[in-house]
């Protein structure tokens, strides 16, 4: 069978290259550049630091048809029983982010992200369940240990 006989067929038409018939189908390009506009067309979750404005979304290789959420600001927890660090600046003293990040529609997510030296960091990925438990757990440790418990 000839392209012309294929393309015949199909509907594709003289000259019409493969991208355009992929479109003229209604599928979506398997390629995106960068600054593009995101792929993503569903609104962002209302925390989203991006929401206004859900164009600006970069495309993550490990999900790129999916928008990552995050809301404008991560948190940062001082860590006191662990050595700081020097910087430029004076000591940076240890530290845990806590991050909240949705892929496009999927269940919303809580990171843990501990950052130990360049080469290692560790990261828990929590459900929102687990988010409230942990932190449950976490308060009743400090509330006993205080000898604020009945
Ligand atoms: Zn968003």
């Amino acid at each position: 069978m000839t392209e012309s006989s294929t393309n015949e067929q199909t509907g594709a038409g003289e000259g019409a290259g493969q991208p355009e018939f992929e479109k003229k189908l209604g599928l979506r390009p398997i390629e995106y550049r960068s600054g593009e506009q995101h792929p993503e067309q569903r609104p962002c979750p209302s925390w989203c630091g991006l929401a206004h404005d859900p164009a600006r979304h970069g495309i993550d290789p490990r999900h790129p048809l999916s928008a990552l959420h995050t809301p404008t600001w991560d948190l940062e927890v001082a860590l006191s029983a662990y050595r700081g660090t020097l910087c430029a600046e004076g000591v940076l003293a240890a530290s845990v982010e806590v991050s909240l990040e949705q892929v496009g529609q999927r269940a919303p997510r809580i990171r843990l992200i501990r950052y130990l030296n360049k080469e290692s960091t560790v990261i828990l990925t929590l459900g929102l369940t687990d988010a409230e438990e942990l932190a449950l757990a976490l308060t009743y440790q400090v509330q006993l240990a205080e000898g604020r418990l009945l």
